[in-house]
């Protein structure tokens, strides 16, 4: 196994469960890939580097049925998944249940109810579905069916069958996590993914930081037997040695690096066309109290998405993929400490945000996102001891797998959702014998699901038992 991200762990960990002995080797000193938290700003504060928010990771079909909770780990789940403030001083928010988010959303809560209340019932056969290798005929066909038909439409189609500001806008923030223009055909999948989850599972954070969940992971391979090797990147293949199967937690690019010489050409082709999307600019700050919302619910929620209406959140997704910045980025907001005190000093507090910014973007936009924070929380800057900074270069020192910044391995638009990172029957398959695909770039791509990483050692083992 090469890389400790949550999908590495996964290959790692379905592997060791089917018997085999596995190595894993990580190139940082600390494993967890996007699952890391680091003391960003001042000693005691805790933060999450890059993921923060796990309803994929709760709902994940694998990851679920580990005994995390015995390795150190404990969800928290805020009262409400997100909050969505408005100019006007009220938020809409994205409940638990289906019907306290439809009662705040005026007319359009019918709507709201109409569009998700049968996935939400059918979340345990769609997630198995959705998470599942491309190309497979699916296990509820007529629940993926029905899904499908919405979830190929662009964002902004779905959002403005919804009735009302606070319905479409509350739709087009969460759709806006594709990292796509809203118009674009299939970024509806994204909003109800994410949409339906908090309804079904919740998004929680984990206690005392997101390097809980790797730490776990990590912990329960050990447990059957697993090694990991941390400060050991692989820089060629020749290195594995004898290994009979390898699996590479690595995007194409990093595949190319080390094992291009050996790749059939064509296939090393079509790995140098697959395509990054857009990167995240990210702050994290050290508060001295709670960010103060105008809006009094948004303390309510684990995560605040600041972009206003729906035609605000659309021109600021418009922008990155054309290669600029929206002077009012879409920004994406988690304060962690409301529910977990253990993550900062007593009475301090922790906020982590990002907007989207083109594709190795080299400018700084730290204060646009400060505005959009300000905006909604006045007085908000006078609350901030200490900022940090990452950079969709940052990004990529930290973790060779975030190129140009892209968190997701790999722009997520219909195409790519499909061909990832070509398309093949089994996409986890390298045309070398016994080496394998694992990350992000494969199906079903980005997010703390470990998905990737289960469906490639499903794929390896199938091949070691024939
Ligand atoms: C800012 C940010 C916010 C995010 N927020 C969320 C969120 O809230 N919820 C969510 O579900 N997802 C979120 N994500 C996405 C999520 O973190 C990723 O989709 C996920 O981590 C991908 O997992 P992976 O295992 O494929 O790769 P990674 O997690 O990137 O892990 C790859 C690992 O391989 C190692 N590696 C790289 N090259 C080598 C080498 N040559 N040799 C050895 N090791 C190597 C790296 O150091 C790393 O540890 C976020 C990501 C970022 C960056």
């Amino acid at each position: 196994m090469v890389g400790a991200g949550p999908n590495g762990l996964a290959a790692a960990i379905t592997l060791a469960q089917a018997g085999v002995r596995t190595v894993l080797r990580e190139a940082r000193t600390t494993i967890g890939g996007g699952l890391r938290s680091d003391e960003l700003t001042l000693p005691g504060f805790v933060h999450d580097v890059c993921s923060a928010v796990h309803a994929l990771a709760l709902g994940s079909p694998f990851l679920r049925t580990l005994p995390l909770d015995r390795f150190g780990l404990e969800w928290v789940q805020p009262p409400a998944a997100l909050a969505h403030p408005l100019d006007d001083g009220s938020a809409a928010l994205l409940e638990r249940s289906l019907d306290a988010t439809a009662a705040g959303l005026g007319p359009g809560g019918t709507d709201w109810r109409r569009l998700h209340g049968p996935f939400v019932r059918s979340w345990d056969d769609l997630a198995r579905d959705i998470l599942a290798p491309p190309l497979r005929v699916p296990r509820s066909p007529l629940v993926m069916a029905r899904f499908g038909l919405q979830a190929l439409r662009p964002a902004t189609g779905v959002a403005r069958g919804l009735r009302g500001t606070a319905a479409q806008a509350l739709f087009a923030g969460n759709a806006a996590h594709s990292f796509l223009p809203l118009e674009a055909p299939g970024t509806a999948g994204f909003g109800l993914l994410l949409t339906v989850a908090a309804h079904a599972v919740g998004w929680p954070i984990a206690r005392g930081g997101s390097q809980r969940v790797a730490d776990a992971l990590a912990a329960y391979f050990r447990s059957l037997g697993g090694e990991i090797l941390t400060g050991a990147p692989v820089e060629h293949l020749d290195e594995l040695g004898t290994a009979r199967a390898i699996l590479l937690d690595l995007t194409p690019r990093q595949v190319l690096r080390i094992a291009g010489s050996r790749l059939p050409a064509r296939y090393g082709r079509a790995l140098e066309r697959y395509r990054y999307g857009s990167a995240a600019f990210k702050l994290d700050w050290a508060l001295d109290a709670p960010v103060p919302w105008t809006a009094a619910e948004c303390a309510r929620a684990g995560t605040v998405h600041l972009g206003g209406t729906l035609e605000e959140v659309a021109a600021s997704e418009a922008a990155h993929p054309r290669g600029t910045v929206h002077e009012r980025p879409f920004v994406l907001l988690v304060q962690p400490t409301l529910f977990d005190e253990s993550r900062a000093p007593a009475g301090r507090h922790t906020a982590w945000a990002y907007c989207h910014v083109p594709h190795g973007y080299a400018g700084d936009v730290a204060e646009r996102i400060e505005r959009q924070v300000e905006r909604f929380a006045p007085g908000f800057r006078e609350r901030i001891l200490a900022r940090s900074v990452l950079t969709p270069a940052d990004f990529e020192r930290r973790n060779a797998n975030l190129v140009g910044g892209d968190i997701n391995g790999g722009m997520m638009d219909l195409r790519q959702v499909f061909a990832r990172p070509i398309a093949r029957p089994t996409p986890y398959r390298t045309p070398l014998r016994g080496v394998y695909l694992c990350s992000a770039s494969t199906p079903p791509g980005g997010g703390g699901h470990g998905m990737c990483g289960h469906h490639a050692a499903r794929a390896a083992l199938a091949d070691l038992m024939r």
